[in-house]
């Protein structure tokens, strides 16, 4: 039991998936150390400056919420390093490898996973690994999130946007949140879960070393450059099974290979999307090339072979000559054809016979090497994740504290982490609020006048 003991007051910014997250850690670890009167030592308030709680991830994955990803390769992460140092601090005090009678990591689960199972939410997998509620709806995560917090007390201040945070005139004193509506509130630990969309309306500047890195929209589809809009603009809508490389110039003669995803392109009137695009749109820049390879075999000669065995199949069939456009019915959509074929001289109508070799090797060039120049990201509202933010040499990977701010915390998208889509970009946002609620609450506890 404890005595005499002040409340302590944790407030946290902003109510996506690690503020949501990040609350529930902190109402365990208060129920943990306080049993059932938690609440009378320890205040848990979420700032949401929208009208309610988790909005933000209502409309992941298509409304199905990618919650995580079986295989997750860390290395895929900005910032992979922190990253790593950040789950293996979660694993640690998840499983508590050093408690002989700890519960112990399976093969397969994660904090993540089992988090949410904890909260009741049963789940089903892809086969590439990607999972999902079973319900298959985002509002499900939404729906237990809110009721596990219910259950340890956090209060939901929504409509409530923060413009900035004070830090204590001195050591022991409390934090000053002031919000957007000219009222201001008080509070001993601060989490900073805003998400990297609004990051640049919270005033932070109170703190010296924590510098802020320029945000960039990410994981979003790629515009290509004026010229190439008439060629897209004909294939606008289509969806396309394919391979996508994207090229740099290296020197004058030289085009290097920076990158390459295979899946579905969808074009789009002003460039590409779709998630292997999305994933290219992390590395690319103005002036790069994405290179679509309509036959997904990495070769224009592997190319030319399949194209002259469809060349002889069609003149058996037909029992005529083909052109082009029989050779290739089936395999791509007419429009594709033609648009493939207008900026090389071709036509659909031209002749493709089995043994025109410069005719296949020109189809088998075109098709392998359908080029189009990048101008950039295409429509920014459309990115999942923001580049930058609060840098993560500025926070403790262990606990995800500010250094040199007692008190302080930073999760999530705030920071400067994203990852590929697939899960990765929700599996740190649940991981980092985790680890930082259970941290924040633990000072808290810690720092207690009289307890025990
Ligand atoms: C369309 C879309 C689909 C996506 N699909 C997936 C997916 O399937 N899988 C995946 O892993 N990732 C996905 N992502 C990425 C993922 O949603 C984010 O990485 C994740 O939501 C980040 O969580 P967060 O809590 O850090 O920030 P957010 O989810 O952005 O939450 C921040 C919260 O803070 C509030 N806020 C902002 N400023 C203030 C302020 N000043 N005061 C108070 N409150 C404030 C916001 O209203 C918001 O509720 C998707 C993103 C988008 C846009």
């Amino acid at each position: 039991m404890c005595y005499g003991r002040r409340m302590k007051k944790l407030a946290i910014i902003g109510g996506g998936a690690a503020g949501l997250t990040a609350a529930i850690a902190a109402g365990k670890q208060f129920r943990e150390s306080f049993g059932s009167d938690a609440s009378e030592y320890a205040a848990i308030t979420i700032y949401e400056a929208a009208d309610r709680v988790g909005k933000s991830i209502l409309v992941t994955g298509n409304g199905r919420c990618n919650f995580t990803n079986e295989h997750l390769d860390l290395w895929r992460y900005h910032n992979s390093d922190f990253v790593r140092c950040v789950y293996d601090a979660l694993d640690a005090r998840t499983y508590a490898p050093h408690v002989p009678d700890g519960p112990k990591k399976e093969e397969g689960f994660s904090p993540v996973t089992d988090f949410f199972e904890e909260l009741g939410m049963d789940w089903w997998q892809e086969e590439d690994g990607r999972r999902f509620p079973l319900a298959n709806k985002a509002s499900v995560v939404v729906d237990v999130l809110r009721a596990a917090a219910s259950v340890f007390g956090v209060k939901e201040a929504c409509g409530c946007a923060v413009k900035s945070i004070e830090a204590p005139r001195e050591e022991g004193k409390p934090y000053t949140l002031r919000m957007a509506d000219g009222r201001f509130e008080r509070a001993d630990a601060v989490i900073i879960a805003c998400g990297g969309r609004a990051l640049e309306s919270v005033d932070l500047s109170a703190f010296d070393g924590l510098r802020i890195l320029e945000l960039k929209p990410m994981l979003g589809p790629l515009r290509v450059t004026k010229d190439y809009i008439p060629i897209v603009r004909e294939l606008d809508n289509i969806r396309v099974k394919c391979n996508v490389i994207l090229m740099r110039q290296e020197d004058e003669n030289t085009m290097g290979c920076i990158g390459s995803e295979s899946g579905e392109i969808l074009f789009r009137k002003y460039g590409v999307s779709g998630i292997c695009v999305f994933n290219l749109s992390r590395i690319a820049e103005p002036g790069d090339e994405l290179n679509v390879d309509f036959f997904d075999l990495g070769h224009h000669e592997w190319a030319a072979d399949v194209i002259r065995n469809r060349a002889r199949a069609a003149e058996k069939l037909l029992g005529r000559t083909p052109t082009c456009a029989d050779v290739l019915r089936g395999f791509l959509l007419p429009r594709v054809v033609d648009a493939a074929l207008k900026p090389i001289g071709l036509s659909p109508d031209d002749l493709c016979a089995p043994d025109d070799e410069e005719m296949i090797s020109d189809l088998g060039t075109r098709l392998t090497f359908f080029s189009l120049k990048l101008a950039g990201i295409g429509d920014s509202n459309l990115c999942q994740v923001r580049r930058g933010g609060i840098d993560v040499a500025c926070v403790s990977s262990k606990t995800l504290a500010v250094e040199g701010q007692a008190g302080l915390y930073a999760v999530g998208e705030a920071l400067d982490v994203d990852g590929p889509c697939g899960g990765y970009n929700l599996h740190w946002a649940w991981s980092s609020g985790l680890l930082a609620g259970q941290c924040a609450a633990k000072k808290l506890i810690g720092s207690g006048e009289a307890h025990d």
